[in-house]
């Protein structure tokens, strides 16, 4: 059989989804990756016997990382159902042993979290969010003002009905015309879901700290609460109808099981192998992408290219502006990127006192919330102040570091690289007034004594090492003007033949966002290569349903 080749740039989660897909539509597909290792974001750093992921770390919606493990070569599956339905019903929802499904077991370990996140305020109190209505409802009446448990029972409805047509009706829509949008709108402004998140909590919460709970989560994704748009509210439902997991060995290892699928698949990964170039030709009226060159000039034909890579960079570095009209370095330089992150890594002995205080997951929130958020994404300045996600994954999974060890990392919203900061400055300031706070409040005792290794990457990581523009940690920010028919397109607009793929296109960014991306564009692909998805789908695959 002559197989059509297929090129993706980068072995982010994105694209690892992105090669599986195109394996299973019967693509060769190769994917060259600028890095020593796979993951992008999801790159894993080891030092000194500790296991450190160095960004997602929170696994929402395993089914559709079951989807992914269940594909076939040949059998792309583009046609059942994108939810299965019966675990909608949170009732359902898992929350003890394994919650990967039987697909997925063959390659890592998916395990429930809870609580889903302790969240801290600045005066030392804290919620612990887990997904369980009356436990919910239990520490608003302590934490909240009066008329906050009604204000719960309609945000509850509300974001539920929002999740039902943003996520399981829409999710997976690709927004190529601005017809699609116009179609959807009206339930959109029915919904209440464009109005601003912020607003829209504090509609139903007159507590400042429950307007914090119920919106920080977009953060997770580079949405800045005070501007995303409310429909945003779905993920407080994905997460409490699916729940927060995490991967044995941690992210890495479910990235490693994504390339072992991959290669299972017969697909095959250039690692160390940076793209300098996107091919196009001008065929007639029409411009068509024909495949890659590298560093050292040698060429890679393709008769598709899917980029994983950030959008911004793609066009603006990758593509002769020559060849580009909607993806123009005037649109590149107009969009307004995500924040991004200052994350710590650090190892450090167990006195054996960590659970006091500390979860799998504890959000540590500082004395402003909405005057910080303006610093990181509108000035665009470093504050005095500062918010962190503290994550401790080694009271899950112990193996992530030594005996008698604790691998944790921390990670700050910083504002981009158009700040103008210069990081080589102000990190090693910054690293240190965050461990001083980890000690001071109690959080960590004594850490600086017990500390093995650290270290810490900056928005300069993202620039240089991921190529990410301005430093982005998430793509272009989810603003209600840069979403569904204004964010990037999976389908290049101008290049025939040219794909995106991951954060920075549609739906948006976040593990599960991106996985999505992926059947998106593989849909895309099956339309304009003519492969019909029934027919490859082929067989029953009742194992999908996993539960
Ligand atoms: C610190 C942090 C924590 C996060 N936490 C969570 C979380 O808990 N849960 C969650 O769901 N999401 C989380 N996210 C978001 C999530 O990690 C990302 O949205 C997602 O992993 C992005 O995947 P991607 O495949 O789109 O891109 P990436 O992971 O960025 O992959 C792109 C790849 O392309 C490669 N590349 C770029 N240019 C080239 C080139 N020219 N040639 C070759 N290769 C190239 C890069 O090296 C990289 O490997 C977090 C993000 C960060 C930064």
């Amino acid at each position: 059989m002559d197989r059509k080749q297929a090129i993706v740039i980068g072995a982010g989660v994105g694209g690892l989804a992105m090669g599986i897909r195109l394996q299973s539509l019967g693509f060769d597909t190769t994917i060259v990756e600028k890095l020593d290792a796979p993951g992008g974001r999801a790159y894993v750093r080891r030092m000194e016997g500790f296991t450190f992921d160095m960004g997602p770390t929170v696994i929402t919606v395993p089914h559709f990382i079951e989807e992914l493990f269940s594909l076939e070569r040949d059998c792309a599956d583009l046609t059942s159902a994108d939810f299965p339905a019966e675990i909608v019903d949170e009732s359902k929802r898992v929350t003890s042993g394994v919650s990967g499904g039987p697909n997925t077991s063959r390659y890592v370990k998916i395990v429930p979290i809870l609580p889903f996140y302790r969240i801290y305020f600045d005066d030392g109190t804290f919620f612990d969010y887990d997904g369980d209505h009356e436990h919910t409802r239990e520490q608003i009446q302590c934490l909240g003002e009066p008329g906050d448990l009604e204000g719960y029972e309609k945000f509850h409805a509300q974001s539920k009905a929002i999740f039902e047509r943003g996520f399981l009706e829409l999710g997976y829509t690709h927004f190529g015309r601005v017809g699609d949008m116009l179609k959807v709108a009206p339930d959109l402004l029915r919904l209440d879901a464009v109005r601003n998140l912020f607003r829209f909590s504090s509609r139903y919460f007159k507590s400042d700290k429950l307007r914090q709970v119920f919106t920080f989560e977009p953060l997770l994704v580079g949405g800045n609460p005070l501007s995303v748009p409310a429909i945003y509210a779905m993920i407080h439902f994905v997460e409490k109808t699916w729940g927060i997991h995490f991967a044995m060995g941690g992210t890495g290892a479910l990235v490693q099981g994504f390339v072992k699928k991959f290669e299972d698949l017969g697909g095959r990964i250039l690692y160390n192998t940076e793209v300098k170039k996107i091919n196009v030709t001008q065929q007639g009226g029409k411009k068509l992408a024909t495949g890659i060159t590298l560093g050292d000039g040698a060429v890679m034909p393709a008769d598709l290219v899917v980029s994983n890579g950030d959008w911004a960079n793609t066009y603006s570095k990758l593509i002769d502006s020559k060849y580009r009209f909607w993806n123009s370095d005037l649109r590149v330089k107009l969009t307004q990127q995500s924040m991004s992150v200052f994350v710590i890594y650090f190892g450090f002995r167990a006195d054996g006192r960590e659970t006091e205080k500390l979860r799998h997951h504890t959000i540590i929130l500082g004395p402003r919330y909405e005057g910080l958020l303006k610093d990181i994404f509108g000035r665009k300045v470093l504050a005095q102040d500062f918010s962190q996600y503290l994550h401790l994954p080694s009271l899950t999974d112990p193996s992530l570091a030594p005996p008698g060890h604790h691998a944790a990392y921390t990670l700050l919203p910083v504002p981009n690289n158009r700040s103008g900061l210069d990081w080589t400055q102000v990190g090693d300031r910054l690293r240190d007034t965050v461990f001083t706070f980890l000690e001071e409040r109690g959080y960590l005792p004594n850490l600086r004594e017990r500390l093995v290794c650290h270290s810490y990457i900056t928005p300069d990581y993202f620039e240089n090492t991921l190529n990410s523009y301005v430093g982005n940690a998430f793509g272009p920010e989810p603003l209600l003007v840069q979403s569904a028919f204004f964010r990037p397109h999976n389908r290049s607009e101008d290049i025939a033949n040219l794909y995106l793929v991951g954060a920075g296109t549609q739906p948006g960014a976040g593990t599960p966002s991106v996985m999505m991306s992926a059947k998106m564009t593989a849909r895309l692909i099956a339309a304009d290569f003519a492969i019909d998805p029934a027919v490859v789908s082929g067989q029953a695959r009742p194992e999908l349903s996993y539960r």
